[in-house]
Parts: structure tokens; sequence; C-alpha cells
């Protein structure tokens, strides 16, 4: 089985380019606190910018807005974050924002995709004379280029695209639907650096008066998916974004069995659900799925059922039109390899 995918992988993780450095560099997440506490989807902002430092071997700043207090900022740590930088401003000044980042060195500079957040983002780019790319759902880096690329879906929500932000490109700023991103693993003996700065306001706030936080848009519907890549319990120990890569490489939606949700690989309203996500994509393909009565009946409609699966006796083959029998971490990568030779050709 061809590894090669996973090999490029590694050696992008001992690149002195893609090392994070400390405070300046890597990757910034834009988070905001509420009267409550912090916007429910910070955590997995966060945990998402984890995802994608890991791979680069690079670090996650968090910049948290209209709250000073530390255990907010502990909370990040706890979701990932090797450092916060609180301000209680919640609205910063574009310019002062980007110098910021400028000063910061920022790589990639991630937004919750919000209405006032995407708008702030876009005018945000405009500023610093750099891309942005709105209504992401995901993330991940091009072995090849080691540039960032995002997922988008597109055709109605139908199929997702993959673009690239641009080598070399600093900061590549996007703006993403947390609601398909997994929970945050919390692990509260995370430390980190907890600093306060200093930004001051955007004053007057040129489009939403007295509103500036919020819950996030509403991404694209798994029912509405024509490709679908869901993973299990199986997926646990090769590592979910072996599975988003796959679903980026087929521009397909991720999702996932009770199993998956049970071992907080991804959140409960991207299950595959008898009584609720019953799913009628053109392709469905369960990795690490056994294939038990309930996962079975809300696919019963997909139109091709593709399963991988190492125990050759699990159920899911009974109901798949094509079963690739072995290891999950073997299989997903020689297919992603696969797919992006046919699409090159
Ligand atoms: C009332 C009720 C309603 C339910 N509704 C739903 C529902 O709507 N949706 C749903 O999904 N579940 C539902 N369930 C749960 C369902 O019965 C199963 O428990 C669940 O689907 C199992 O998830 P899983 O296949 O991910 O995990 P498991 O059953 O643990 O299967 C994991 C599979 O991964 C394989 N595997 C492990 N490692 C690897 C590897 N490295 N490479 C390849 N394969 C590997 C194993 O061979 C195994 O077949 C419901 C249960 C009940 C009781």
């Amino acid at each position: 089985m061809d590894n090669s995918y996973l090999e490029s992988l590694e050696a992008l993780m001992t690149t002195d380019e893609a090392a994070g450095g400390g405070e300046n560099g890597g990757i910034w997440v834009v988070t905001q606190a509420t009267a409550d506490g912090l916007t429910t989807w910070s955590g997995k902002l966060v945990a998402a910018a984890r995802m994608l430092a890991d791979q680069l071997g690079a670090y996650v700043q968090v910049l948290l807005l209209g709250s000073e207090d530390e255990t907010l900022a502990n909370a990040l740590l706890a979701a990932g974050a090797d450092g916060v930088h609180m301000t209680t401003t919640i609205i910063p000044a574009f310019t002062a924002m980007a110098d910021f980042v400028t000063a910061r060195e920022v790589e990639v500079l991630l937004f919750a995709d919000t209405p006032v957040l995407r708008q702030y983002a876009a005018a945000l780019a405009g500023e610093l004379d750099k891309p942005f790319l709105s209504g992401c759902t995901g993330l991940e880096i091009d072995v090849e280029t080691s540039g960032l690329l995002v997922q988008r879906p597109v055709m109605d929500n139908r199929i997702n695209e993959m673009v690239a932000m641009g080598e070399g490109v600093k900061p590549q700023i996007v703006a993403l639907f947390p609601e398909p991103l997994p929970e945050p693993f919390d692990d509260p003996y995370r430390t980190g650096d907890v600093e306060t700065v200093d930004l001051p306001a955007e004053t007057p706030w040129p489009w939403v008066a007295g509103e500036s936080v919020e819950e996030p848009l509403q991404p694209p519907r798994l029912q509405d998916a024509r490709i679908v890549v869901a993973g299990g319990r199986g997926m646990a120990a090769a590592g979910w974004p072996l599975l988003e890569s796959l679903a980026s490489a087929l521009g397909g939606v991720v999702a996932g069995s009770r199993g998956a949700v049970d071992e907080g690989l991804i959140g409960e309203e991207r299950m595959v659900d008898l009584m609720g996500q019953r799913i009628v994509p053109d392709l469905y393909i369960a990795c690490g799925i056994s294939g038990q009565m309930q996962h079975n009946a809300a696919i019963e409609n997909a139109r091709m059922v593709v399963a991988i699966n190492h125990n050759p006796k699990a159920p899911i083959f009974k109901v798949a039109d094509v079963g690739l029998v072995g290891d999950v971490a073997e299989i997903i990568p020689a297919l992603i390899n696969a797919i992006r030779d046919q699409k090159a050709l």
C-alpha cells in the first residue's frame, strides 16, 4: 500500500517554513466573549486550528475579543491554544488590527462565519490587501505546496470545492462555519501564555449597530450532500483528518456514525441518524463503520455505498456495493492518491 501521502505530511512537520515559532507566525483564531462566557463556537474553532497546526508543527494563538477574563483564556488553552491575547475591545479598529496581524506575522487568520465577523474579516482583508474566503467548512494542508486548502460548498451545497489560498501569502484569512467541526477535546492541564493587548475600537461600528457577538450561520445540510464520507469508531486510531482529506479530495461532506460521535470525533449534528439525518447521497463511503442496523437504515436510500473495514465479517459489507477489506489508515491514503492522480490527468 502506498503511504506517500502520510510521509509527505510527516515531512511537512519538520520544515522550518512550516514552524509557527512562538507568538509570531502560526495560526491565529479570533474568538469572542459573551455576557455568559465564550461564544459556543470558540472552542471548536480553536480545536480546528490545533488540528491544522499539529500537521504543520505550528503554534495556535487566540485573540479573544470582549473580555480579559483569565478563566476564559484558560478554557481556550484547554481547547488547544498555545497562547491567548485578550482585549476588552469587541470590534477592533481595522487599521489597529491590520498592524497587529502584520506585526505578529500571522500566517493563517481564522474567523467564525457569522454575519458580522464575516464582514469584519472581509474589510480587514481589504485593509491588508490579502485574500479572504468565507462560507468555508474545512481546512487542510496541500502536501505538495504546504499551502492552505480551504473547503467550500458550491452548487447549492451539493458538492465541495477545495480552494488554494496561494503560496507564500500571509496572512491567509478564512471565515469558517464552526457547526460541522468536532467539539474540542478539552485538556484542563494544557498551559500557555496569556496576555492583554491594547486594540482600540472601530467606532462607529459600520454595519450592525449594537450587534457584535452572535452565533454563526447554518452550514450546508447533510441531507443535501451528493457525496458523504462518513467515519465510525474505526477512524479513532487513524485520525479524523484523514477522513476529512478523503472528503476534500472527492468534494464530499463529512459525517459520522453514533460510534464516531461517542468517540468525540464529530459533533452529533453531523451524525448519520436514523431518527433525523437520513441521507440520500449519490455516493456514501463508510470508513471504520461496523454497519449496525440503525446506521444502515439511515443510509438505505444512498445510490452507491462503499465500505472500508478491516473485519471482512462486518455487517456493513452486506449493504455495500463496493467493499474494501483492510485498515483505513492504509486504504484511505491510497484512495486519496488515486483520486489526485486521476484529477491530474
Ligand atoms: C435505538 C438506537 C438507535 C441508534 N441509532 C443510530 C443511528 O441513527 N446512527 C448510528 O450510526 N448509530 C445508531 N445507533 C448505534 C448503532 O447501533 C451502533 O452502535 C453504531 O452505529 C456503531 O458505530 P460504529 O460503526 O462507528 O462503531 P463500531 O460498531 O464500534 O464499529 C467500528 C468498526 O470499525 C472497524 N475498524 C476498527 N478499526 C479499523 C481500522 N483501523 N480500519 C478499518 N476498520 C476498522 C471495526 O471492524 C468495526 O466494524 C443506535 C443504537 C440504538 C440502540
